[in-house]
């Protein structure tokens, strides 16, 4: 299993398995390259209990740093793919990944009607 871009925080929230990239993490090519591999404000993963406002300050500041890092494409791909449950990951929190996914399988559900229906239209050709 990979690990989050990100160095592991020591929150109650998430299990300790789900941490962000660490330094040892270099399974894939692109976890060398994540600009949070040493992420000393703990910015990507909540601690347990925190208040809305510092939520949103501490998510949008994660995002910041990766907006700038040239890895995002990559590391949202595979938060997207496990999926993630937690963190941010490739600028999105988990609440955005799961927009993107919900978008992506209502994507799928009308492509493979579309599929069916040519198909129909060809076989009654
Ligand atoms: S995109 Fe964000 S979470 Fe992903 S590796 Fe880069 S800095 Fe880390």
């Amino acid at each position: 299993m990979l690990h989050p871009p990100h160095q592991s925080l020591q929150v109650a929230a998430v299990p300790p398995q789900r941490g962000p990239v660490r330094d040892r993490d270099q399974d894939d090519p692109w976890h060398t390259e994540a600009v949070c591999r040493r992420d000393e404000a703990g910015l990507f993963f909540a601690p347990s209990k925190e208040p809305t406002a510092a939520r949103l300050s501490r998510e949008e500041a994660a995002k910041r740093v990766c907006a700038r890092c040239p890895v995002m494409v990559e590391c949202r791909e595979h938060a997207l793919l496990q999926p993630e449950p937690y963190g941010v990951w490739g600028g999105l929190t988990a609440a955005e990944r799961r927009v993107v996914l919900a978008r992506r399988r209502r994507r799928e559900v009308e492509l493979q009607k579309a599929t069916s229906s040519v198909d129909q239209i060809r076989a009654a050709g």
